[in-house]
């Protein structure tokens, strides 16, 4: 068994895992910038929430994953702050909104109708001040940490600890997204009935 003292994730998990409140209804994210913050409603409780390795999502400063969840495209409002808001990378499956002044990604929206996940958006809840968002599940593209710069002798480590969290390492999606997308593509392919 790998030694977890020490081992740092995310502050949003590092001292346990919160649970959601059962009927909590969304609320308000914003942005880092402490005149003008970029505010974003999002007005359901999220899904799938869980930490996440890789190198595009947004994480604060010295976390090593980010944490990030889905909720309805029409559940999410941009507030106040539009006007400081651009796409990280135009080209990228999910166009990620960054404020332009912090850097904090407000949203991830995907706009091909043909995506696995179209009609969901990609949020980070640690940017509300309210608690009760559903809590995170798992660990996705855990390997991919490595790209970031974390010395791979350390993934044991790290793996050690997400699985003392009740966080699942996968490198890449949990297996019932992985499934979804595979789903999706079968369908679209006529590997299977649409
Ligand atoms: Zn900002
Ligand atoms: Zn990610």
């Amino acid at each position: 068994m790998s030694d977890t003292s020490g081992v740092k994730i995310h502050p949003a998990v590092d001292n346990g895992i919160k649970p959601a409140t059962p009927g909590f209804a969304g609320g308000e994210l914003h942005c880092k910038c402490t005149s003008n913050p970029v505010r974003v409603a999002v007005k359901s409780q999220t899904a799938h929430n869980h930490v996440c390795g890789c190198t595009k999502c947004w994480k604060p400063d010295g976390a090593v994953f980010s944490q990030i969840a889905v909720v309805g495209r029409d559940s999410v409002e941009v507030i106040s702050g539009a006007e400081k808001l651009e796409i990280v990378n135009a080209d990228a499956p999910i166009q990620r909104y960054r404020c332009k002044d912090c850097g904090v990604h407000m949203y991830g929206r995907i706009e091909n109708t043909g995506h696995p996940f179209y009609g969901l958006d990609f949020v980070h809840t640690e940017l509300s001040d309210q608690g009760g968002w559903s809590a995170p599940e798992f660990a996705a593209f855990v390997s991919s940490i490595i790209e970031s710069g974390v010395d791979p002798s350390r993934m044991a480590g790290i793996r050690a600890r997400l699985k003392e969290l009740g966080l699942e390492p996968y490198d890449a999606l949990s297996p019932p997204l992985m499934d979804a997308i595979a789903t999706h593509i079968a369908k679209k392919s006529g590997a299977l009935p649409a």
